[in-house]
């Protein structure tokens, strides 16, 4: 029996890849039962990509062998894209080269098949409570220059090199504010300052990355007519930071 008593951390949408019919039908029921809202299907990486393009996806259960390709490759494309899902890849190919070359690719967990149902519940299970365990407040925004990534209320962010020069430009300012000609200097290169949207184009993209709700930041701040500051912690920013000084 499944007990589904105890509240227990989940994905909200999850994307099954698998061109085998009957297998895709026990996984849909499986992953119901797991208190996964929405499943969508694909049986092939076309479809899957459409799927992807369309929808915000947490989870990818991922097949290797599919009609028009392999599944890690449609891992790695969505890992250098920035996708920050969980994927684990489904596989006969359990042998221990396919294995590593599945995590390579991008994937959190690698299960060969055939799986009992219980074991995929287990991994499901602890991909979540791995997900919903990172963000822990001591050890927030931590930056990994060589990997490019910066560890934000959401988890692992992985960036690229112009946004990672930005966040952790920003972030060494301590809460102080950083002038957009200063930005465009420092992180663009720029000799002559152009008039530019581009610091606040930037910005608006780590608010989508990094904050919980971009509308509503609390780390990467505008101060309008003044510059950006950024803060770490979720109580700094106190109210009217958004209006301008000189109002
Ligand atoms: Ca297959």
């Amino acid at each position: 029996m499944i007990q589904n008593d105890v509240p227990s951390p989940s994905f909200d949408t999850a994307l099954l890849v698998e061109d085998e019919k009957a297998l895709a039908q026990t996984l849909k029921i499986a992953l119901a039962r797991l208190d996964i809202r929405n499943v969508l299907h694909a049986t092939t990486l076309e479809s899957a990509r459409k799927i992807l393009a369309e929808n915000t996806i947490d989870l990818i259960l991922l097949d290797r062998n599919l009609p028009d390709g392999d599944g890690l490759s449609l891992c790695r494309e969505l890992r250098a894209a920035g996708f920050r899902g969980t994927v684990l890849c489904l596989t006969a190919k359990g042998e221990i080269d396919d294995r590593v070359s599945g995590l390579d690719a991008g994937a959190d967990d690698y299960l060969p098949k055939p799986f009992h149902w219980e074991e995929l519940a287990a991994r499901i299970r602890a991909l979540a409570r791995r997900k919903s365990e990172v963000p822990k407040t001591n050890a927030l925004w931590k930056c990994e220059a060589e990997k490019l990534r910066i560890l934000g209320p959401k988890g692992w962010v992985q960036l690229t090199p112009l946004e990672f020069k930005l966040a952790t430009h920003l972030m060494h300012a301590n809460g102080g504010i950083v002038g957009r000609e200063e930005l465009l200097k420092e992180v663009w290169g720029f000799r002559f300052l152009p008039k530019t949207r581009t610091t606040d184009y930037f910005l608006g993209r780590l608010r989508k990355l990094f904050e919980n709700n971009p509308d509503s930041p609390k780390h990467f701040i505008t101060v309008r007519g003044a510059g950006y500051r950024f803060f770490s912690g979720e109580d700094d920013v106190s109210g009217g930071l958004e209006s301008d000084p000189r109002d």
